[in-house]
């Protein structure tokens, strides 16, 4: 059993805030800043790497939408939008999911990059590989 085919389904109830044929977009239960929901599709996938490409757009297409109704109903001053694939990345729920994470001065998320130095060669290699 999948726990958010039976969430974004509605066999289990959500906080929903949005749903269409496609997918479904609820409150997160853990708020990890206020106002935190889950874009899903109602058709199970693991994750990007198996996720339809016509059903991805439509999902960011309904991300850009909600991004826009938060920043007008809550007082944000920024949204992340992201998304897990595999345990190294942090992915804990095995179906496809975008978080948006509305953004407060002061709130206490952490989303870090740290700065690493590649060579030009090296970045030479990397275009080569991903072109
Ligand atoms: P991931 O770590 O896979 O990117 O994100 C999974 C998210 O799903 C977490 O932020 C977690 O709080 C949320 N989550 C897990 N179980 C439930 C649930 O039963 N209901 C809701 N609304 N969110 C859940
Ligand atoms: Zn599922």
């Amino acid at each position: 059993m999948c726990i958010f085919c039976e969430l974004a389904n509605g066999r289990i109830p959500t906080n929903k805030i949005y749903e269409d044929d496609i997918c479904t977009a609820f409150l997160d239960i853990s708020q990890a800043t206020y106002g935190h929901c889950l874009v899903v599709p109602k058709q199970h996938f693991e994750d990007i790497f198996s996720l339809d490409e016509e059903i991805g757009k439509h999902l960011f297409k309904v991300a850009v939408m909600l991004a826009k109704r938060m920043k007008e109903r809550l007082n944000l001053e920024g949204i992340n939008i992201l998304n897990n694939n595999g345990e190294v990345a942090g992915q804990t729920v095995k179906h496809y999911h975008i978080h948006l994470l509305p953004r407060y001065k002061n709130d206490d998320l952490i989303i870090e990059f740290k700065s690493n130095k590649l060579t030009d060669e090296q970045f030479k290699e990397l275009v080569e590989k991903l072109q």
